[in-house]
């Protein structure tokens, strides 16, 4: 059977290292606020190309807190809007909500799923006051338009980076430095994974990296002293010594996923399933290899049958779950079509060529 993604076989890779490290902490008994985090922290901003990095709970929480922070420092006000990519999951809404704030929904492009910089001037209001720009699937928006319509209109840009580690803009910059402020998460299947949760909030803005640490430990100014209403959110010191071994062959890991992604892209030829396209060059890091097909759950069942496990990223789009119901009235037809229609293949930098040609098989073999 081929595994959508084998984690044990991920994480044996990285030992003995991985196990050192993590027992390195265990002895050490420190476990939080330690080295190991602020390790984590300087290389990480390092390796992204910005001056700050502040690790945090969860990815979740780290966009949560970049927005609660911009309303904490004065640049948003509660109930401003934020516009959000209507294709991604749903943490990148629930983030923009539990600042206070109020999303709006533009949809993707069919070629590339990632939010359609030519719709964002229509969701424009006096209140808006952020694009949020989601690197779905792993690939990376089109940020200099993104960032052109942000300058004439005087909005912030945050990243959503949780499903893209360490992509390179037009082989310049990566993302996590792309927009004002960005967002990461390690769940342990992203591309960089901890053993556990963790994320990490990077920016070049003293105030809003400040002001993040902050919120991120009780709203603290220093011990005890609490200016802020803030909460709990820690990058542990466990998960930051993972990170730093882990981080170390992020590039050559996400090398490994393009070779994956272009074995996919040449092989599979069937005139029912559609691939979008590739991106250019380093933007795409394939945390996630998509395929299109009007016979989705056929097609998934027929991978099955082959030993192919597959997932649906995502079966139910934000706008139509129970908890956003006050959405449910919008009329996103391209964010629905990929709904519908959207397959993830395995993808993983440690599938062997085998793997890759019974998947590219089952796929081509699928009765038409
Ligand atoms: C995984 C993910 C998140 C949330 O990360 P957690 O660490 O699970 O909180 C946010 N946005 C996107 C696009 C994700 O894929």
């Amino acid at each position: 059977m081929v595994k959508y993604l084998d984690l044990e076989r991920i994480n044996a890779s990285f030992e003995p290292e991985l196990s050192e490290a993590v027992m390195r902490v265990a002895r050490s008994g420190w476990y939080l606020f330690g080295e190991e985090v602020k390790a984590f922290e300087r290389n990480f901003a390092c390796y992204c190309g910005v001056k700050h990095c502040v690790g945090v709970g969860n990815g979740l929480d780290a966009l949560t807190l970049i927005l609660m922070s911009y309303v904490s420092i004065g640049r948003m006000r509660p109930g401003d809007e934020v516009i959000v990519p209507a294709n991604t999951y749903i943490a990148s809404v629930l983030a923009v909500l539990r600042a206070g704030l109020k999303p709006v929904f533009c949809e993707p492009e069919w070629d590339t799923c990632n939010i359609s910089p030519e719709l964002l001037e229509g969701l424009i209001t006096p209140r808006t006051r952020a694009i949020m720009v989601v690197h779905l699937y792993g690939r990376v928006c089109r940020m200099d338009e993104v960032g052109e319509v942000a300058v004439k209109h005087g909005l912030l840009v945050v990243e959503d980076c949780a499903q893209a580690q360490g992509a390179l803009y037009k082989e310049r910059k990566r993302t996590g430095a792309l927009g004002d402020a960005a967002g990461f998460s390690f769940y342990p299947g992203k591309n960089i994974g901890a053993l556990g949760d963790a994320g990490a909030v990077t920016t070049d803005d003293d105030e809003l990296a400040d002001r993040v640490r902050a919120l991120a430990n009780y709203g603290s100014s220093a011990k005890y002293v609490h200016p802020y209403k803030g909460i709990n959110s820690r990058m542990d010191e466990v998960q930051a010594a993972v990170l730093n071994v882990k981080l170390k062959r992020l590039d050559r890991d996400n090398d490994l996923r393009r070779c994956v992604a272009a074995a996919y892209r040449k092989g599979i030829c069937h005139p029912g399933v559609t691939i979008p396209s590739g991106g250019e060059g380093l933007s795409h890091v394939y945390h996630i290899f998509t395929v299109f097909s009007s016979r989705r759950d056929e097609l998934r069942q027929y991978l099955s049958e082959c030993g192919v496990q597959t997932l649906v990223h995502y079966p139910i789009p934000p706008h139509r779950q129970k908890s956003l119901s006050d959405y449910a009235f919008l009329s996103l037809p391209v964010t629905e079509r990929i709904h519908r229609e959207e397959l993830s293949l395995p993808m993983s930098p440690l599938l062997t060529a085998a793997e890759v040609q019974t998947v590219i098989d089952a796929v081509n073999a699928f009765p038409c």
